[in-house]
């Protein structure tokens, strides 16, 4: 049994963001979302009617409705 203990490129645990949209990686997710907004404004189409905070897509759009805004529809049963 030879237990291949050699000195390989060790895994750190530092959590690595990968832009979507381009090979870019980030150490941290806000330095992602920077990235993204710096160099990705025009991919992000849908746009809050509350606050203006943009979106790419319509479900991260109503994500943050409910979580920024929690809007209330009252459902009848
Ligand atoms: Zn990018
Ligand atoms: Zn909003």
């Amino acid at each position: 049994m030879a237990s291949s203990d050699f000195g390989g490129p060790n895994k750190e645990r530092e959590p690595v963001m990968i832009c979507p949209l381009c090979p870019i990686k980030r150490e941290d997710e806000e330095l992602l979302e920077a990235h993204i907004a710096d160099e990705h404004m025009e991919w992000y189409p849908w746009q809050c009617s509350i606050c203006e905070k943009k979106r790419a897509t319509v479900e991260m759009l109503q994500e943050h409705a409910l979580a920024a805004h929690r809007e209330q529809e009252s459902k009848a049963n």
